[in-house]
């Protein structure tokens, strides 16, 4: 059975009126309940964050005027998903724990689990930006290291978008690796860098993409040789989404979410699943990918 964290306040927690794709984690959800015939996903409900969780990646200001709803409007503006409701506090927390929660989860029982959601990668230590309030990522791996001594971290971003969050937040971090592969025209303009950053020029195909992607898994001896893996499969590199450049096809994805968990699996590597870009208009293409990804770890990962 593969553990997969998910609330509703993932949807009901945004605004109907903000421009975010909200719909999309309820849409994942129920397209889940009926393509997922053998029953092979559990369904888990986040708690909130605890607090001393969330300070082990941001700043202390940063986090204590967000809990307090103090932001100002020009921090508020650069995250997005306005206008925030009422829920946007406990909605972060859930969703932030939805990571935390399934790399616990991974770490103590082994093989693969999943956040219906998180994949918070815009998030720096100190300000929140493009969609992402704290990063689950970065806070999921330094919790790995605090609570179960694990030192070996791989975060493998391979939303079109890098994540720069992330790598701010880890730059100086001997431990922790952060591999971005991205498209380098796209949103954050102003890259920062990874410990290793893989840049495609828009309209990059599958074929490309996949082959890098191959020969940066089977490298020998093997990248960092990490004892977790934290997965942020985006979905944005499809060639409908309206916000990546590249031209990845549902197959495409397929096979580079296959590459990732046939690695690990092998390797008896825990991986955590989380979701990141999806913004296909109309959003069903992005939806069936984000499922697809959850129903091959379910399979990959058993
Ligand atoms: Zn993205």
């Amino acid at each position: 059975m593969f553990p997969l964290w998910y609330s509703k306040i993932y949807t009901d927690g945004i605004s109907p009126e903000a421009t975010f794709p909200r719909t999309r984690y309820r849409a994942v959800r129920a397209l889940l309940g009926s393509q997922d015939a053998g029953n092979s996903i559990v369904y888990h409900e986040p708690a909130a964050t605890p607090v001393k969780d969330l300070l082990l990646a941001h700043e202390t200001v940063y986090v204590e005027s967000f809990l307090s709803g103090s932001l100002d409007k020009g921090s508020v503006r650069r995250i997005g998903l306005r206008p925030w409701t009422e829920a946007i506090v406990e909605r972060t927390l859930v969703l932030t724990n939805g990571t935390i929660s399934a790399m616990r989860h991974a770490v103590e029982n082994g093989g693969f689990a999943g956040n219906l959601g998180g994949g918070t990668h815009h998030a720096y230590a100190a300000f929140g930006s493009g969609y992402c309030i704290f990063n689950d990522l970065a806070i999921s791996a330094l919790v790995a290291r605090r609570d179960y001594g694990i030192s070996r971290i791989l975060i493998l971003d391979l939303d079109v978008h890098q994540g720069d969050g992330t790598a701010q937040i880890l730059e100086n971090d001997p431990d922790i690796r952060t591999v971005s592969f991205h498209c380098g025209t796209n949103f954050p303009f102003r890259k920062m860098t990874s410990d290793i950053d893989v840049e495609f020029a828009p309209g990059t195909t599958d074929d490309e993409y996949l082959s890098t992607l191959e020969s940066f898994l089977q490298r020998d001896p093997p990248l960092f040789e990490p004892e977790l893996i934290l997965f942020q499969a985006g979905v944005d590199g499809l060639d409908t989404d309206k916000l990546g450049q590249l031209s990845l096809s549902h197959e495409g994805l397929r096979r580079r979410n296959e590459m990732v968990f046939s690695l690990a699996s092998g390797s008896g590597i825990p991986v955590v699943v989380t979701m990141g870009g999806g913004y296909s208009d109309p959003l069903t293409p992005s939806v069936e990918a984000h499922a697809d990804l959850f129903l091959q770890a379910a399979r990959d990962g058993a």
